[in-house]
């Protein structure tokens, strides 16, 4: 089965993307936002978010990049395109890389740790530093909260999250055989049942670095269908669901 094919899941059909990273998050990729925009096309999604990384990212964007995305098209080769950022937990206060003049503009932010941006320190409580930085606005999703190199209380925070209106992402690149993440098969295992249990809706990402993996959930799919996820909860496969977070 094809690459194209696989993204129309029979029971998951993704529809959007919203983890993905150009030349601007300064990651060796040289991709560009039309060249994410073509791959979209091709594997026939419906929405793109761009969330390039945070200027706290060495190599990353400035805060002048994501001021000035809100003057970028919106609508390009039928995709819709949307433009976002994946924000850096800077401290344990939960202070994240852009100003909140400057969140304002984009359509959502997720909040990611990566170190050594912010390398947390034994017996910190990162469960209170990650519900302290979802007070920031637009915030709508937590990223790849599933490394075990940074432990959370799961519980906790999910029902922080709930009480908020923020969702986690279940994150490909941190089910793919090379992760550099650690513990995601188990941690994503965690995560989803508790979120089925509490009905909280998860959005699925490729967090693809260029274009090549825009789209790409092969490894979320299997667990998904094990633990019999209810197909009303992802969120790229629900319209209704995606319109009430997004627009
Ligand atoms: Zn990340
Ligand atoms: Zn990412």
């Amino acid at each position: 089965m094809s690459f194209t094919t696989d993204l129309f899941h029979k029971n998951y059909p993704i529809y959007l993307d919203l983890h993905t990273h150009t030349i601007s998050s300064g990651h060796g990729s040289t991709d560009k936002i039309i060249d994410l925009v073509h791959s979209a096309r091709d594997r026939r999604l419906t929405i793109l978010g761009i969330s390039d990384h945070g200027p706290a990212t060495s190599g990353s964007a400035s805060p002048s990049y994501f001021r000035g995305l809100k003057y970028a098209d919106r609508h390009k080769e039928g995709v819709r395109i949307l433009y976002g950022a994946e924000l850096n937990i800077i401290d344990e206060e939960g202070n994240v890389d852009l100003e909140d003049s400057i969140l304002e503009n984009l359509d959502y932010a997720f909040i990611s740790i990566h170190p050594p941006v912010f390398t947390p320190y034994e017996h910190l409580d990162l469960t209170e530093t990650y519900i302290k930085a979802m007070n920031h606005p637009k915030v709508s999703f937590l990223g790849h909260i599933d490394d075990a190199r940074f432990p959370v209380n799961f519980e906790k925070l999910l029902m922080a999250a709930k009480d908020r209106g923020i969702y986690p992402e279940i994150n490909n690149g941190s089910l793919m055989p090379n992760a550099y993440r650690v513990g995601g098969q188990k941690n994503c295992r965690i995560l989803l049942q508790i979120c089925k249990d509490i009905r909280l809706p998860v959005l699925l990402s490729s967090d693809s670095h260029g274009k090549k993996n825009v789209g790409n959930m092969e490894y979320i799919f299997p667990l998904l269908e094990e633990i019999d996820f209810p197909e009303e909860l992802v969120i790229n496969s629900n319209q209704q669901l995606w319109e009430k977070i997004l627009f």
